[in-house]
């Protein structure tokens, strides 16, 4: 953060996110630090809100103080909303309740999309770089699809990012290099395929853009077999697995 800071004065929106952050066990902490770094941005705390009524005095104290606002994603499970409300409310912390009735797929196992075309189509949906252990990233998925890589044996691309430690590093150069495409694109299909919010089984086609899902995009550049939705990734083998 502090690197991040010197970097760049006029951050609007922090968004500390997870996973779930409100797992960690030190939550608070990067409260402080955040807001020491940018006292005037807009920081927020994204959740899913499961463990927000049971939190200690001591991290609403810290949302207080640090002037940290919360945005819950609330998907369609039984959660307290109204004890949340008057937890958020009685400490004075801004809380938005955001309703999710629906994920999407949004994975290309060709690993054939045209980068700076996959990259027009999420960034008309949204624009949120991606910054984990001094290491930013044009999204959130490079970051963190090692998981995925390890769960589902495939080589997804995890090596586009730009260290904000190094000596070369500055804001224009950061900004240059979140608006080029990463490896990661190529995985990343013209349309996503959207579906209602389930209980995971944990399969890999639930992630994925089937052939005929691609085609009826307008996709599919590369001959030959490719995911049906029941056989193993073609990218398997494939780009850099960390
Ligand atoms: S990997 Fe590229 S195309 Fe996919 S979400 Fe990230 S920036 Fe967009």
């Amino acid at each position: 953060m502090r690197r991040l800071s010197r970097l760049f004065k006029n951050v609007e929106c922090i968004r500390l996110m997870g996973g779930e952050p409100l797992l960690h066990p030190q939550v608070s902490s990067f409260f402080a630090v955040t807001r020491r770094c940018f006292p005037d941005a807009d920081i927020r705390l994204v959740t899913n809100g499961l463990l927000l009524s049971t939190m200690e005095p001591a991290f609403w104290w810290s949302c207080t103080t640090y002037r940290i606002r919360i945005d819950v994603t609330l998907y369609p499970i039984a959660l307290d909303t109204d004890r949340i409300r008057g937890l958020a409310d009685s400490h004075q912390v801004p809380l938005r309740i955001i309703e999710t009735t629906e994920f999407h797929a949004g994975m290309n196992l060709r690993g054939d999309s045209e980068p700076a075309q996959a990259m027009r189509y999420c960034r008309a949906h949204n624009y949120c770089p991606f910054l984990k252990e001094g290491r930013i990233y044009p999204c959130v998925r490079p970051a963190v699809v090692g998981y995925f890589n390890r769960a589902f044996n495939t080589s997804i691309p995890t090596a586009g990012y730009l260290d904000i430690h190094e000596r070369t590093a500055t804001g224009w150069k950061i900004l240059e290099f979140l608006e080029k495409p990463c490896e990661a694109c190529r995985y990343c299909p013209y349309e996503y395929r959207y579906f209602p919010w389930g209980r995971s089984t944990k399969q890999l086609e639930e992630w994925c853009i089937t052939d005929d899902e691609l085609r009826a995009a307008g996709q599919v550049s590369c001959e030959g077999p490719g995911f049906t939705g029941t056989d193993v990734p073609l990218s398997a083998g494939l780009g850099e697995q960390h």
